[in-house]
């Protein structure tokens, strides 16, 4: 998933970004509320982790901002323990999900998959594509009942594709999900990822419709 993390302290905001790359995600960090909307002029995200306590404002601004222009982006709050007048303020002004601050990242990572799939229009975790068994929960896949194994960024295509299926998504599209700005993207990155989720899945896993982009029928 691209995820736009807004948060100002600086050594939580590396945690988490490390955490969250090491998940697969492609991950943009803007720690203040200028940055997060210059993020969000130029880029869609899966979704946002919104800091309320920043440098230039509350991230609640922000929020109201995005749902006002119809951005429908989910996005997870990140509120101080019991401090439940926060929580229903956030939720109120448009946000999906709140985390307590200090963050689990473990419980960061499922709201976020959870989201992700909520968004793609399917909030089930385990489903079949073929006689491949897909665990999105746990990011784990099965062919008759053997792990395949994935690497972070070879999961992040394939769950891109999954989530948009039957969808031709595009190779800039693609590239979007895998990498955040300022990652060196190699120009056949997404082709190199596709053809070794091929040689895992099985060629007949993703499709390529020539010059529009790729997908999983
Ligand atoms: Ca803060």
């Amino acid at each position: 998933m691209r995820v736009l993390l807004v948060e100002d302290e600086a050594d939580i905001a590396d945690a988490l970004l490390r955490f969250l790359r090491s998940q697969g995600h492609a991950v943009d960090h803007a720690p203040n509320l200028s940055e997060a909307q210059a993020a969000l002029d130029v880029a869609e995200f899966d979704a946002i982790l919104l800091d309320l306590a920043l440098p230039d404002g509350s991230g609640l601004t922000l929020l109201r901002d995005q749902r006002r222009k119809g951005n429908r982006v989910p996005v997870i709050l990140a509120t101080a323990r019991n401090q439940i007048s926060e929580r229903i303020a956030g939720l109120d002004a448009g946000a999906d999900d709140y985390v307590a601050k200090p963050y689990d990242l473990g419980e960061i990572e499922a709201r976020l998959r959870a989201h992700g799939r909520r968004a793609s229009g399917d909030p089930s975790t385990e489903f079949r594509l073929g006689e491949l068994r897909i665990d999105r929960a746990g990011a784990r896949l099965f062919r008759d009942d053997v792990e395949i194994r994935l690497t972070s960024r070879e999961w992040a295509l394939f769950e891109a594709l999954l989530s948009s299926r039957g969808r031709v998504l595009s190779k800039s599209a693609l590239e979007d999900r895998l990498y955040a700005f300022g990652d060196q993207i190699e120009g056949n990155a997404v082709e190199v990822y596709v053809s070794r989720l091929r040689g895992k899945l099985g060629a007949g896993a993703i499709q390529t419709r020539r010059g529009l982009g790729y997908l999983i029928p």
